[in-house]
């Protein structure tokens, strides 16, 4: 579904991601593991088109998007839920949620039917729909974030760092929440600094470190890996 070729981006002089391999088929959950600094978000901006490559290639559906503009991304299907959330602090949590669904024209009806959806995977946000998104704890307004971008009915979801900043039982409740966001046939692609966890619920994954991919492999390949177990599983 996605697929990047030999994905280079430079800051200026500097290469933040090199030469970077990544594909997610329809229907899975991928994740992107690497400490701080390691490319991650860079790699994440680039497949919105918030960067560009400085060198490869990006497909999605079988047409190329690295040279489309973040808004043509955004309608081909690919939504990012960004790390820092970016709400709209001062509007009610149901005035987020639809800001969400207006990047399509959509029918009312199914506007309604996808909020329902929502407010199904979420119920604290139908519980304070009236409230200011700002007034949110950290975890109710990581959840708002995901519902936000999953107004739109994105095809693939892009999922940076949702678990940075949570409280622990908070953090397997959004992991448990993503599971359940893929079984409704949204494809993830996700970047977490919580291996264990990312790992637990992801068919596939990469590691980054340094801007270039070092290990890739099934789930079960990645908690095998001796590498991955000392650098990330703290085993
Ligand atoms: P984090 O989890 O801290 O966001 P990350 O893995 O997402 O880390 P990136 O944010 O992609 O990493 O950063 C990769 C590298 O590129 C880092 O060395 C960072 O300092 C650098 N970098 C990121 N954004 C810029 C920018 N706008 N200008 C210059 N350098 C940048």
């Amino acid at each position: 579904m996605l697929k990047l070729k030999g994905v280079s981006v430079q800051y200026g002089a500097y290469k933040a991601v090199r030469n970077v391999d990544i594909e997610v088929g329809k229907g899975e959950i991928v994740v992107l593991l690497g400490s701080n600094g390691a490319g991650k978000s860079t790699v994440f901006k680039t497949i919105g088109g918030l960067h560009k490559c400085t060198e490869g290639e990006i497909m999605f559906e079988g047409k190329r998007i690295d040279q489309s503009s973040p808004a043509q991304i955004v309608k081909t299907g690919i939504v990012q839920c960004a790390e820092g959330r970016k709400l709209f602090p001062r509007m009610t949590v149901y005035e987020n949620l639809m800001m969400g669904a207006f990047i399509h024209r959509k029918q009312k009806k199914e506007i309604e039917n996808t909020l329902h959806e929502v407010y199904e995977l979420f119920p604290i946000l139908k519980e304070k729909r009236n409230d200011l998104a700002g007034s949110l704890s950290g975890g109710q307004q990581q959840m708002l974030a995901i519902g936000r971008a999953l107004m739109s009915k994105p095809k693939l979801l892009l999922l940076d760092e949702p678990s940075i900043g949570l409280a622990p039982i908070i953090v397997a409740q959004m992991f448990e929440v993503i599971k359940q966001i893929n079984k409704t046939e949204t494809t993830i692609l996700l970047a977490e600094q919580n291996a264990n966890a990312a790992l637990h619920i992801a068919h596939k994954g990469y590691v980054l470190e340094n801007g270039s991919i070092v290990v890739e492999g099934s789930s079960e390949e990645l908690f095998a890996d001796d590498n991955v177990r000392k650098a990330y599983l703290g085993a």
